[in-house]
């Protein structure tokens, strides 16, 4: 069986009470400082991130920048990319990026 523990998002206690639901989302309350609210779930967070993650590879953002703002890691962003088989963003011209991690390839086979 699979358990989550869901967290109180003011106190960040995890005493927190189902207390009915809201647009077929359960509601919580916590138990220790009475706050009251809908947890997201992991599924639609992560949907809403990555949507914002497809909007700004159309802008060509470059895949760091987009793991700052969005919090969604680069290689995840890259997969993404990799799958979309370069309809978000077009080949780049390979000057912009080239210079970014120098010496990072070495893996001392010898
Ligand atoms: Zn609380």
């Amino acid at each position: 069986m699979i358990q989550t523990t869901h967290y109180c998002a003011k106190c960040g206690s995890d005493h927190v009470r189902r207390n009915g639901s809201k647009n077929g989302q359960p509601k919580y309350q916590c138990t220790v400082c009475r706050h009251q609210g809908l947890f997201v779930l992991a599924a639609a967070r992560k949907a809403a991130q990555y949507a914002q993650v497809d909007a700004l590879l159309v802008e060509r953002n470059s895949q760091r920048s987009i793991a700052r703002v969005t919090g969604v890691a680069r290689m995840a962003i890259a997969k993404r990319l990799k799958k979309s088989g370069g309809r978000l963003a077009a080949p780049a011209p390979a000057a912009a990026e080239k210079g970014a991690a120098p010496g990072m390839g070495s893996s001392g086979a010898g």
